[in-house]
């Protein structure tokens, strides 16, 4: 049998890395991660091959010429992510399940693509006055830079109605508990 898709996407700052952290650590759920490429350069602590396939600009251009992606973005300007044929069709061809951490637009043409073997599922914050909160909280960004991103996130939160799930992170355990339960009857 062909394995399934499952795939998760967030605005920053709505906990979505923690909440795929938390899926693997639970260490129930039969899947692997999908490992993007990306031109932009590792964080502290992120290997090649295993966060992402590191690629140079033009390493990735050619990616692009040769058909090598399912699908690719650019998500912040000058910066391009994409998924990788051989992470997908391989996998899937051999029965396995993938979850792909990917951004708003990537996870609609994923279904797209995919139909009813791909299950999309969006983490969205319990309001844009509450995330611009967090954003202020956490005081790593300047003003200007949390405007871009509270601006941002309500352009991928109008795109919500196009996934297949909402999960609101209000309460982090149950948002876990909830995506769990969401990805769980996708791969039953
Ligand atoms: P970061 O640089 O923080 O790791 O990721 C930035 C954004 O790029 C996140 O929203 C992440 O989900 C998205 N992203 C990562 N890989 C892919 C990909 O292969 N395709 C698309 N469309 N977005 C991706």
């Amino acid at each position: 049998m062909e394995g399934k898709i499952i795939v998760i996407s967030a605005p920053s700052g709505c906990g979505k890395s923690t909440i795929i952290n938390r899926l693997f650590d639970g260490g129930d759920l039969d899947m692997r991660f999908s490992v993007s490429a990306t031109n932009r350069q590792p964080r502290e602590g992120e290997r090649n091959g295993e966060h992402y396939h590191f690629l140079s600009t033009e390493e990735f251009r050619d990616a692009i010429a040769d058909g090598r992606f399912i699908e690719w973005e650019e998500v912040y300007p000058g910066r391009y992510y994409g998924t990788l044929r051989s992470e997908i069709d391989n996998a899937v061809e051999k029965g396995e399940n993938v979850i792909l951490d990917i951004d708003v637009n990537g996870g609609i043409n994923v279904k797209k693509l995919y139909g009813d073997r791909a299950t999309t599922i969006f983490v969205q914050p319990p309001s844009v006055g509450e995330l611009r909160r967090r954003l202020e909280s956490r005081g790593t960004d300047s003003p200007e830079v949390i405007d871009q991103r509270v601006a941002r996130a309500e352009y991928e939160i109008s795109k919500a109605p196009q996934f297949d799930h909402a999960v609101v992170n209000d309460d982090l355990e149950q948002a876990v508990g909830q995506t769990h339960d969401i990805i769980a009857n996708a791969l039953a």
